[in-house]
């Protein structure tokens, strides 16, 4: 068991991969290798598991949720352990009832199962988790309109967002025709410099327009898109804008839908699905964007391998 164990952990230092499932892995080694005794079981509450390998705004989340599939967890330690070593597996005694949690725990796998793990079925769907409302730091100036994070659309205070940004889009789109007509009604002839001016405007507004303004008016119509620059606070991670209907309201949320990869037990986030796919957000894998790729239904928090 040691053998293994340390072998695991040699492997993940040699081997090292982003995501959820891996984090825990190495948390559990870690811990059993630790262990005074080594033949005593150590196993694991998932409350613990989200409080020692959970970001900060993740561990708002209920543990259960949060927790990869125990087939993703199996998944992960295979993909770690090569086959010439003992291997390792996961055993899992599911909760239910009250004061009965879940545990988790790594033991040694029986010699009949290890010939079994290379025949093993490829699934093609995942099960994405939406984060806790307020778990998203907004930046310092949405801070003000998003209150937990989220935005009744026709409160003073969302009208006063809706209207910012509508105001915004408006003078953006003013700047750009200024620069135009000046260009257009000066009396000298039109040259190269004026023509890179014009061409260099074009491009900066284009991009200010879609990295900031044009996701507000895409959310409308898509539900969910990806978070507008500005929005979020610097060192938070990639999240998307979600307006939906609530209590025959519209609302605006800051929100982060994630996945457990099925293919290598890392983590999937949404993306844009250009340019390989036609959906405008699927779900990527972080650890290898372009050849595990899934589709995302908002409704059922579900989605389909669509492959390279
Ligand atoms: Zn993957």
């Amino acid at each position: 068991m040691i053998d293994a164990l340390q072998q695991l952990k040699s492997n993940l230092e040699a081997k090292p991969t982003r995501g959820r499932s891996y984090e825990i892995i190495s948390y559990i080694v870690d811990e059993c290798l630790q262990r005074d005794d080594v033949y005593e079981k150590l196993t694991f509450e998932a409350a613990t598991l989200l409080h020692c390998c959970g970001t900060a705004a993740e561990r708002e989340m209920d543990p259960q949720k949060w927790m990869p599939s125990i087939s993703v967890l199996q998944r992960a330690l295979n993909l770690t352990q090569t086959s010439e070593a003992r291997r390792l597996r996961f055993g899992y005694s599911p909760g239910g009832g009250r004061g009965n949690v879940s545990l988790y725990w790594l033991e040694l796998a029986p010699e009949e199962a290890e010939n079994q793990s290379g025949r093993e079925v490829q699934p093609d769907e995942v099960t994405y988790r939406r984060s806790a409302p307020g778990s998203i730091k907004p930046s310092i100036t949405a801070r003000f309109f998003f209150k937990k994070g989220e935005i009744k659309n026709r409160s003073v205070v969302g009208t006063a967002f809706l209207t910012s940004i509508m105001l915004a889009s408006l003078t953006w789109i003013a700047m750009l025709s200024l620069v135009i007509l000046s260009l257009v009604l000066r009396d000298e002839s039109i040259n190269m410099g004026s023509l890179l001016h014009l061409l260099i405007a074009v491009i900066g507004f284009l991009f200010i327009w879609r990295q900031s303004l044009a996701p507000w008016f895409k959310v409308i119509d898509d539900c969910v898109v990806k978070a507008p620059l500005g929005v979020t606070a610097i060192f938070e991670d990639s999240c998307e804008i979600e307006m939906f209907r609530h209590e025959r309201s519209r609302w605006t949320r800051l929100v982060r839908f994630s996945a457990d990869c099925p293919l290598c037990g890392s983590n999937i986030e949404l993306r844009q699905g250009k340019p390989d796919h036609t959906l405008p957000l699927v779900g990527r894998c972080i650890e290898s964007p372009h050849a595990h790729v899934y589709s995302f239904d908002r409704m059922t928090l579900r989605g389909k391998y669509i492959g390279p």
